[in-house]
């Protein structure tokens, strides 16, 4: 008997039809001789209106209390799941992350998981019942609720998937599997019948948000192959896996796009040892992630370093670095909203060269300026006004030839 994970995200479950329509899929699987544990997310909308009632109370809701308010959309869920499967005939029992054996630290609202205790999905497995649990959630070893950031119930699939040494985990999802670039912005966008994990990696934390980047890294580490598939239809969808020397053949997989970003300068820095170290140690006691960071050549005993964030840490980012410029002795700090990254990924680019160059002409060709540029054995990454972000992809998307057709 094989054991089967899946997992269904928000749109897949955002009505009660959907609903009763990934049961009936769930219980089908069952029924064809599996073992099945169904992870799933909160209806599509949930977590956004959740977040926004936060707001309303506190303008900075402490994150323990938006930890216990956020798991609640994922509680629903694994509730109305289970209840369709027995409406179908099924027997199934809907789990909490705490209650699945998820542990993770107590970095609220981005935990990570520590350990997985699964005797209970076990047990009902063995009693021959289909095991809902609720994604993007954990407890910390003390008892307290946690949630593994946003997209974080294909973490919870994947986990599972780890621990239980699952024969096949599919992740269910709006789209035919992941895409050489967003669909929704590159409309000639093809799916990808496989891919590796490094590039699959590289673009979900790059900003292709189909995968939860932190769910591949996961995926990459235990060695857990999984599938991408609309879970609208039967389409065989997108195989992540390990690498493949035929891989190479393919110089771009895909282009990704992150939009609110923001750019930061701190002007005129003592250009000396240990001043990089003060600025970006207080930023990661924040927990806040920086995403490119460039240095310019020092003039006369000064630079400037810019960086860039997620445009959502610029309030909490405003507080830390006032004080830290003026400690260093900077001139001042210029913040910069309103830009977008564009990366080109493909592990293709280790053993062929010109990709930089072709991805210039073509934004260069669009009239688009490029702002701060970052390179990786297996991606090339540029910051650009986010206003020209689709056109950019667009160009980009054809000058590699990536499009459906070409
Ligand atoms: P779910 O709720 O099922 O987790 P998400 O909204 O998190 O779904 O992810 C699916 C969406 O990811 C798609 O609707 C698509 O717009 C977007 N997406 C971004 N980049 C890609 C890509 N390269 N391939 C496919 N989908 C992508
Ligand atoms: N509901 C959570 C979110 O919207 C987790 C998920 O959907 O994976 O981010
Ligand atoms: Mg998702």
């Amino acid at each position: 008997m094989a054991l089967i994970v899946q997992k269904y995200g928000g749109t897949s479950v955002g009505t009660t039809e959907r609903i009763r329509a990934v049961a009936k899929r769930i219980l089908e699987t069952q029924q064809a001789g599996n073992r099945v544990v169904a992870v799933v997310s909160a209806m599509s909308g949930v977590t956004d209106a959740l977040i926004r009632l936060a707001r309303e109370v506190s303008p900075r809701p402490t994150e323990r209390e938006l930890d216990v308010l956020l798991a609640t959309g994922e509680q629903t869920t694994i509730a109305l799941t289970a209840m369709a499967i027995n409406a179908l005939g099924g027997v199934a029992i809907s789990l909490t992350g705490a209650q699945a054996g998820i542990v993770t630290d107590g970095i609220h609202t981005k935990a990570k998981i520590s350990n997985i205790e699964p005797t209970e999905i076990i047990r009902l497995l063995d009693e021959g019942k289909i095991v809902i649990v609720a994604g993007f959630q954990g407890k910390t070893s003390s008892g307290d609720i946690t949630t593994l950031g946003r997209g974080g119930s294909d973490l919870t699939a994947i986990a599972i998937a780890a621990v239980l040494q699952a024969d096949m985990c599919e992740i269910y999802t709006d789209v035919d599997g992941v895409f050489t670039c967003d669909p929704r912005i590159v409309p000639n966008a093809r799916k990808i019948e496989v891919i590796s994990y490094d590039e699959m990696l590289e673009m979900a934390s790059s900003g292709s948000k189909v995968m939860q980047s932190r769910s591949v890294e996961f995926a990459k580490k235990f060695h857990v192959e999984f599938v991408v598939r609309n879970s609208f239809n039967n389409k065989p969808g997108t195989l992540v896996t390990e690498e493949k020397p035929s891989m190479e053949e393919v110089v771009v997989r895909g282009i990704s796009v992150e939009r609110n970003q923001a750019k930061i300068t701190i002007q005129s820095v003592p250009d000396r040892p240990g001043i990089a170290a003060k600025i970006f140690r207080v930023i990661a006691a924040a927990h806040i992630i920086v995403d490119m960071i460039v240095q310019n050549v020092g003039i006369d005993g000064l630079t400037d370093i810019s960086f860039t964030v997620n445009r959502d840490e610029l309030e909490k980012l405003g507080h830390l670095l006032d004080p830290t410029v003026r400690e260093i002795g900077a001139k001042g700090v210029i913040i910069q909203s309103g830009v977008a990254k564009l990366s080109v990924v493909g592990i293709g680019m280790r053993s062929h060269s010109g990709v930089a160059a072709r991805l210039f002409d073509a934004l260069s060709k669009g009239g688009i300026n490029i702002q701060m540029i970052s390179t990786s054995e297996i991606k090339i990454a540029v910051i650009i006004d986010e206003e020209r972000i689709v056109e950019a992809a667009r160009l980009a998307h054809d000058a590699f030839g990536l499009g459906e057709g070409s």
